[in-house]
């Protein structure tokens, strides 16, 4: 299989804006200071049981300062790194197609015109239930003059866990805002959860066969996290429900990525490490040494992605 004849076994990132861009891209996580409808009381209040205080954007830029200021604050560290590098501006943190369409237009053009000829796109972080036939008009008209990556929380396609983790989206709207997306021609990134309360393996793989049948282009992992006030720490000390060891993910992740569409890039294999507030589990810290066990778990099975997946590619 051409794609895993590179450096990994499976369609990384970094292969994906090698072959599009010609060069390194930086994501540059922003915090435009939405807000979320599961937590407005539209959709539901206090939000996702995970969600941390700054909307699941931890590692997003302070939404007190302009988004130039965040936008240099990440810029200044990677250029001394890679000085020829482009940029994905992502705004992470809530809902961030969740205003009105003039707020959302301004917010959109600002971020792309802070460094116009390093910037090839923008990432948005949003919920399925966030996205309507205008906002999608819209995007599809802006992704025809950069491009619009469009990110997606599903977490799981258990309907069941949705319930308990309070999502307060469903399945049919999640595949619905893929659809009215790929309409405009949209690149989708799909977010997942890894050991949510009370999920099994099987229903770690059923997410991956459920995300298979969609048109999207992108995925990113990520273990679950415990963080200090939230409403799962909570959970957590009352019931002590069973969290993922690091054998545990890296065995369920790398069963899931032999499942996964080969043409389906991973943007991310594991959570980012938070320090501060992270309650459990403690191996999320070490990101490396978590992808490196996975890596190393797929060379030793001499398996790659999609070694499992009997559909066919989009
Ligand atoms: S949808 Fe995202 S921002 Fe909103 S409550 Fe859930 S995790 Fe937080």
């Amino acid at each position: 299989m051409d794609k895993f004849t590179y450096e990994k076994p499976y369609y990384t990132l970094t292969q994906y804006y090698n072959e599009k861009y010609g060069c390194k891209i930086g994501k540059i996580a922003l915090n435009a200071n939405f807000t979320c409808p599961n937590k407005d009381g539209k959709k539901g209040y206090g939000g996702c049981t995970y969600c941390s205080k700054p909307g699941s954007g931890d590692l997003a830029g302070d939404k007190n300062k302009p988004l130039k200021e965040q936008f240099d604050d990440i810029k200044n560290i990677m250029e001394s790194k890679w000085p020829s590098i482009k940029y994905m501006p992502y705004l992470q943190a809530n809902s961030n197609t969740y205003d009105k369409l003039e707020n959302l237009k301004n917010i959109y053009n600002e971020v792309l015109n802070i460094y116009p000829d390093k910037t090839v796109g923008i990432s948005i972080a949003t919920r399925a239930d966030c996205i309507d036939e205008e906002i999608a008009d819209y995007l599809g008209e802006l992704n025809k003059v950069t491009n619009v990556q469009i990110e997606l929380g599903l977490q799981s396609s258990n309907e069941n866990t949705g319930v308990l983790i309070n999502r307060c989206s469903t399945n049919l709207e999640f595949v619905n805002a893929v659809n009215l997306l790929r309409k405009y021609n949209i690149e989708i990134i799909v977010h997942i959860i890894n050991g949510l309360p009370y999920e099994n393996e099987n229903d770690m793989i059923n997410t991956i066969n459920f995300i298979n049948k969609l048109d999207v282009q992108g995925i990113k992992f990520h273990s679950l996290l415990i963080l200090k006030e939230t409403k799962i720490a909570l959970q957590y000390e009352k019931e002590k429900f069973h969290i993922l060891t690091l054998d545990e993910y890296v065995d369920i992740t790398t069963k899931q990525i032999m499942n996964l569409r080969p043409d389906i890039v991973i943007h991310r294999l594991a959570a980012d490490g938070v320090y501060d507030d992270l309650i459990a589990p403690l191996w999320t810290r070490k990101k490396l040494v978590v992808m490196n066990e996975i890596d190393k778990k797929l060379r030793s099975l001499n398996a790659y992605q999609g070694i499992n997946y009997k559909g066919e590619s989009k």
